[in-house]
């Protein structure tokens, strides 16, 4: 049990899920909120960090689930934990974003890098799709080439000099200023200014416009979820920048009969009792379409959960497709339901099916029922009823629990 699921719940997965979960409840989240798409939701794209921050790191995720938020900003434990910005993990996730190698970097300056989710199907990653992406970026303006004017109509600005900013003195009393720098007011930081008559209309002077552009995503056989297609340069495009790269995120979606864990596909198939123990004869559809045979020998018992695999028809192996993960099969028998047997079939079954081991049931044994098990229930509500109930089991149960005979 957890403390609380605050953070779980920011990233709305279950406080049992895994590392893969909630790796991807990151990456829908944080691209939904990233500042980029939804400059509105800053806090929610923050709160979304740090509960990944915390869930992702084995440690961490303990000392939170045992001690909750307080424990982890480090009330109870004294030192706490020095968390990342928001924008440092989205990066580390999606791996590097586009100010590459931070601080003292060589050569032109980068633009961010644009990053795109695409949905794909199993079908798709096992059979390789091309799939068409519009996305919306930022260009140069073509007219203009980027100068916002006509040829000379770009002048620095006067008043703070191309500096953008603009430095007031304000004298406080005798003898003493105070320096104000602010934004400037002429040019609005930009440091420069268009004469209104020769501005381009094309952009309106703002240098860059939308456009529309279509790009062909070509997916791979094999490739996986959170697998990372780059199309470099294309990214928005700045006057003075380098443009950063568009990278396409895929997202596999869960699919109706398979899992994909790896190269492997794994799938459960129902069987009926007299399939699991007289053989049975079953098809599977594959990915690409294709029906698989499968059949049991009369005499091969299944057990309910028994798993075995078919080799070679998991998922194409990327970059080398002609091999292939396992199908791998987990069964589940269905038993007959309570009351579907007759008397007389019983003793048939009972004939025919290996015999029963005897049971001395030793003087003094005590009597119990069974009773149906509800797992949400934990020990301390066994507990609680055992020192009233726990020697009356004869008489009518009053809606308690009590599972706890064998234990007494
Ligand atoms: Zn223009
Ligand atoms: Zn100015």
């Amino acid at each position: 049990m957890v403390k609380e699921t605050g953070y779980y719940d920011i990233l709305e997965v279950k406080p049992t899920a895994t590392d893969a979960e909630l790796k991807k409840a990151y990456r829908k989240l944080a691209l939904k909120y990233h500042p980029d798409k939804n400059p509105d939701a800053g806090d929610k794209f923050k709160q979304i960090s740090m509960a990944y921050e915390v869930l992702s790191d084995p440690k961490k995720r303990e000392i939170y689930d045992k001690g909750g938020e307080e424990a982890i900003k480090g009330g109870a434990a004294g030192g706490g934990f020095d968390f990342h910005s928001p924008m440092d993990i989205f990066d580390l996730f999606f791996g590097g974003g586009g100010r590459r190698g931070g601080g003292g970097q060589r050569g032109p300056r980068k633009g961010k890098d644009v990053i795109h989710q695409l949905k794909v199907s199993l079908e798709d990653l096992y059979n390789g799709a091309t799939r068409k992406l519009a996305v919306h970026k930022n260009v140069i303006c073509n007219k203009c080439e980027g100068r916002g004017g006509k040829e000379g109509a770009v002048q620095k600005c006067g008043n703070c000099r191309g500096t953008g900013m603009q430095v007031r003195i304000q004298q406080l009393g005798p003898g003493m200023v105070q320096q104000i720098q602010s934004v400037c007011g002429e040019c609005r930081g930009a440091g420069e200014v268009i004469d209104p008559k020769l501005r381009c209309k094309n952009c309106n002077g703002k240098k860059i416009v939308k456009e529309r552009k279509i790009l062909e995503v070509h997916i791979d056989k094999g490739m996986r979820d959170n697998q990372q297609i780059r199309f470099s340069g294309e990214g928005d495009q700045e006057p003075d920048l380098e443009p950063g790269d568009i990278v396409i995120v895929l997202d596999e979606q869960d699919h109706e009969r398979f899992r994909r864990r790896g190269n492997d596909l794994i799938m459960t198939m129902p069987l009926e009792l007299v399939e699991a123990l007289c053989g049975f004869q079953k098809t599977i559809q594959t990915l690409d379409g294709r029906t698989l045979v499968v059949t049991s020998m009369p005499g091969e018992i299944i057990k309910h959960e028994d798993v075995k695999c078919i080799m070679g028809e998991g998922m194409p192996i990327y970059r080398d497709p002609f091999e292939k993960g396992r199908l791998i099969i987990q069964f589940l028998v269905n038993f007959p339901q309570t009351g579907a047997l007759t008397p007389q079939a019983i003793d048939v079954l009972e004939s025919i099916l290996p015999p029963r081991q005897e049971v001395i049931v030793p003087d003094g044994a005590e009597e119990c029922q069974l009773q149906e098990y509800d797992p949400a229930r934990d020990g301390a509500d066994h507990r609680r009823g055992q020192g009233m109930e726990a020697y009356d089991s004869d008489d009518e149960h009053p809606g308690g629990q009590r599972v706890q005979c064998a234990s007494h």
